[in-house]
């Protein structure tokens, strides 16, 4: 029966060409012509924050490599205290959720995972989504409709400014982190519209913190509601990791959250009052059709927070690793400051980027290189992203290299 099946479908496989496959080989030409060509690669995590990689280009052989290109900022990923938390949630309820939560997927796991987010971040509902991603467009697709207005940073997440551009409403950026210029676009608009100001709470490739306060104050002036993502902010600031909204003691009308970054597991939530939580339940596409996270993820996920809320060591090793990172190479000219875990070293074009990061290869560092169009034009750069796994030598061993780098390039130079 299974072979019969196997052959009937190779029989029947659709090999005609059509306008697909030049559509397809023109796109993937054009960007291995520009060098921006993305390469997956295999990764496999070593003792000691390493990982290796398998590469089918024999010429870098598999060697470990210090990963300072992660997002699990607080080491939670791996933590062996979580990886139990998770099994034991997979014995008490089993595999899958087995349905939309709409339906029969909603776990008392994922109940109390809710129930835990709200008290922690100060909301009455939170309703969970598989990825941030699906979360910010259940979001956005769900609020808006064509008389509202969406104005969003510039700098803000692909899949905010993707979802945007796919509501009906209308759309605006405003200059990142310039409340002037928010408030211009704010102005600008019909006093009868509904407005949606989003903005992401930590930017993921700057590591700077949006400026909450006069954020708030402009959307009350406008009567605009406020959306914060907060991605890289949740676990990383604030005294009990709750996030820019606990550091800023600022509350927006809605919080998106990830689980995929610094609480080491996967998954997204979205925070907001009780009837806002009850219209996404009954109305967001990305939530009633698609099957509910594992019971045991969500199981997971609250076991993380209560290490987050708990194990403040984490943040303040990250603070001290920042701390040497900022000492050490506070002078060069791509510096930037941040009081985030991510720490951004701005390198001019693709090329210059990418001959550091292979450059901190060589010497046993992983260090993506992040270029146009993820990053605007001549601002590509090293995404360096610190975690508290890492240990002072591991970032000296970094920063040292750097500047080694910068040595060399300019001795270079100094003889052409
Ligand atoms: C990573 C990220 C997302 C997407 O979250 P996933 O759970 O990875 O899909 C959304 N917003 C921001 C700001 C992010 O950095």
């Amino acid at each position: 029966m299974f072979n019969r099946e196997k052959q009937f479908n190779r029989k029947h496989q659709l090999t005609s060409k059509n306008q697909f496959d030049e559509k397809i080989q023109t796109a993937l030409i054009a960007r291995r012509e520009k060098g921006l060509q993305r390469n997956t690669q295999v990764f496999s995590h070593l003792a000691d924050n390493q990982i290796s990689v398998s590469t089918s280009n024999s010429a870098t052989e598999s060697r470990p490599y210090i990963n300072f290109s992660s997002n699990d900022y607080l080491g939670l990923a791996r933590d062996p205290e979580l990886i139990s938390a998770w099994q034991q949630g997979l014995t008490q309820y089993g595999c899958g959720s087995s349905a939309s939560p709409a339906v029969t997927g909603l776990s008392m796991a994922h109940q109390s995972l809710q129930a835990k987010l709200c008290e922690w971040l100060g909301y009455s509902r939170a309703v969970l989504f598989n990825s941030g991603f699906s979360a910010n467009q259940a979001l956005l697709f769900t609020l808006l409709d064509k008389h509202d207005h969406l104005v969003q940073d510039k700098l803000n997440h692909a899949s905010l400014m993707e979802a945007g551009m796919l509501s009906p409403a209308s759309m605006s950026r405003f200059k990142h982190n310039d409340v002037n210029d928010l408030s211009r676009k704010l102005t600008e608009l019909s006093a009868t519209q509904a407005k949606l100001v989003v903005s992401e709470g930590v930017f993921s490739m700057d590591g700077d913190i949006a400026p909450l306060n006069e954020l708030s104050q402009q959307c009350q002036k406008h009567h605009a509601w406020l959306a914060i993502d907060d991605a890289h902010g949740l676990g990383v600031l604030g005294s009990s990791g709750g996030g820019i909204t606990e550091l800023s003691g600022i509350k927006p009308n809605i919080l998106i959250v990830t689980f995929g970054k610094a609480v080491g597991l996967s998954g997204a939530a979205i925070l907001c009052d009780e009837s806002t939580g009850e219209f996404l339940n009954q109305f967001a596409r990305h939530y009633v059709y698609s099957t509910a996270m594992p019971p045991a993820q969500a199981y997971a996920i609250s076991h993380a927070i209560t290490m987050i809320q708990q194990q403040a060591w984490r943040r303040e090793k990250l603070a001290e690793l920042s701390e040497i990172f900022h000492d050490s190479l506070s002078t060069l000219s791509g510096y930037r400051s941040t009081s985030t875990a991510i720490k951004p070293l701005i390198c001019g074009n693709s090329q210059q980027a990418i001959d550091l990061s292979n450059y901190l290869k060589q010497k046993g560092m992983w260090v993506g290189a992040i270029r146009p169009p993820t990053v605007p034009a001549n601002a590509a750069r090293l995404r360096i992203t610190l975690s508290s796994r890492h240990s002072q030598q591991q970032v000296l061993q970094l920063t040292q290299a750097i500047i080694q780098y910068y040595q060399l390039d300019a001795n270079l130079r100094g003889q052409n």
